[in-house]
């Protein structure tokens, strides 16, 4: 079906440009692992104050254990496991570390998450009088050996081919591809292993019978335009071998890379519409926080707690990054009834927004309704300026309304890392002196 089906090389060029992604391998259970090192080579989740899997180690997920798993699962196919509650402070240190790191090597450090970076190493040669694949490998060197957790690398000429690679030899994988391998490379590539191609684009380029990525880079400019727009085009160049995404220093800047409310009522409940109200609650608080801090989110987890402490959690995600409270208000409704069990008491509900950005972070596709998110987006500034001005939560979601004649007033404090109990001299719950606790043995 292709337009131009010859075996010949997209570019002849090595690396017109040298991009590199870097990505943890299953970051925060190795974090974990690297400030315990008793650790090393077991079967370890983190989440589990949400009482799903947030992260699993590689020695978990070989024994079946996947993200987003419910604990009680898990502990039947995998006993053994060892279960930590989220240390998000830490993990934050190790990326800090990270990207410390491979600011030595080179200023064009992109923090693209909690536990991925872009480097352009462009022009790196001459500096380290070697190749650009022997630099990547140093940078990998030094990481692994600082932070005692594996990384793995994808190196190549544009930010979408680093991605791609990066993830084609996990854990501790190594992969890079120059320009003149780069035909042979895509004909291994599927569509949706591309980073912004959904399960839509991916389903209409198969309609127009692209099936592959080589094919789709084998198509005419016009085709592409024509099937997915700007941003199908951008992408189409990005996989050609032609850079159109920069790496951007030092996106990130000092912002969250997680916001959660939670909210612990005595005594327990097992009145639906209390503790949904107070769900919808932490969700409103959490979306005022991510606004104040001009940020946007895609994943929402909530979780309820039962009297018993088990807590019962499920995530999802938007296909895009929003700051609007309605935006995922549906989303919420849909996961509580499905964790809500009729007459089981519980004492805490919680809301966690990950995976986290910039507020002005545009990625919606092709296939989202503008107007409807412009309008909620309006909205919530609306809600924002209106509570400024007369007091928190003064507009709220009609599903909060409850709360007004009910009240409670116990916090949480169940369930939370070692480090937030610990403290070192000199701090205390909210002032940390940003320094991991190691735990040698
Ligand atoms: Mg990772």
């Amino acid at each position: 079906m292709s337009e131009n089906t010859n075996n010949s090389p997209l570019t002849l060029v090595s690396y017109p440009k040298a991009i590199m992604h870097v990505d943890c391998d299953a970051f925060f259970a190795s974090c974990e692992a690297a400030v315990r090192p008793v650790l090393k080579g077991k079967p370890v989740i983190t989440g589990k104050e949400r009482g799903i899997v947030s992260c699993a180690s590689y020695e978990a997920k070989r024994r079946g254990v996947k993200r987003g798993m419910r604990l009680f699962e898990v502990e039947k196919i995998c006993p053994s496991c060892v279960i930590l509650p989220s240390d998000y402070e830490t993990y934050s240190l190790y990326s800090q570390r990270m990207c410390s790191i491979l600011r030595r090597f080179t200023p064009d450090v992109e923090e693209y998450s909690i536990d991925e970076a872009f480097c352009d190493l462009t022009g790196l040669r001459r500096v380290y009088h070697c190749s650009y694949e022997k630099i990547a490998q140093k940078i990998k060197e030094a990481i692994e050996k600082e932070l005692d957790l594996t990384v793995s690398i994808g190196l190549s000429i544009s930010k979408s081919l680093a991605k791609i690679c990066s993830k084609k030899d996990k854990p501790s994988g190594f992969t890079c591809i120059p320009g003149y391998e780069l035909h042979k490379f895509l004909k291994d590539i599927s569509l949706k292993e591309v980073c912004g191609f959904g399960h839509n684009s991916v389903a209409l380029l198969n309609k127009r019978g692209v099936s592959s990525v080589y094919e789709f880079v084998n198509k005419s400019q016009d085709f592409v335009s024509n099937a997915l727009g700007k941003i199908g085009r951008e992408l189409y160049l990005e996989l050609k071998g032609m850079a159109v995404y920069e790496v951007i220093r030092d996106k990130l800047e000092h912002k969250y890379l997680s916001i959660s409310k939670t909210k612990t009522f005595m005594p327990p409940s097992d009145d639906k519409d209390f503790v949904k109200a107070h769900l919808f609650r932490n969700t409103e608080s959490a979306f005022i926080k991510l606004r104040r801090h001009k940020q946007s989110v895609k994943k929402i987890t909530v979780y309820l707690k039962r009297q018993d402490f088990s807590c019962h959690g499920l995530e999802a995600e938007l296909n895009r990054h929003s700051s609007s409270t309605m935006d995922f208000t549906d989303i919420v409704e849909e996961l509580f009834n499905k964790i809500y069990r009729e007459k089981v008491l519980y004492r805490a509900t919680g809301v966690i927004l990950s995976k986290l950005a910039n507020e002005g972070c545009d990625d919606r596709t092709l296939f989202d309704d503008i107007l409807k998110i412009e309008k909620l987006k309006s909205l919530s500034k609306a809600a924002d300026k209106l509570n400024g001005k007369f007091g928190k939560h003064m507009l709220h979601l009609g599903a909060t309304e409850f709360l007004k004649t009910r009240n409670s007033n116990v916090h949480p404090r169940a369930n939370v890392s070692d480090r937030k109990i610990e403290l070192l001299k000199g701090e205390n719950f909210r002032k940390r002196l940003n320094i991991p606790l190691l735990r040698l043995k």
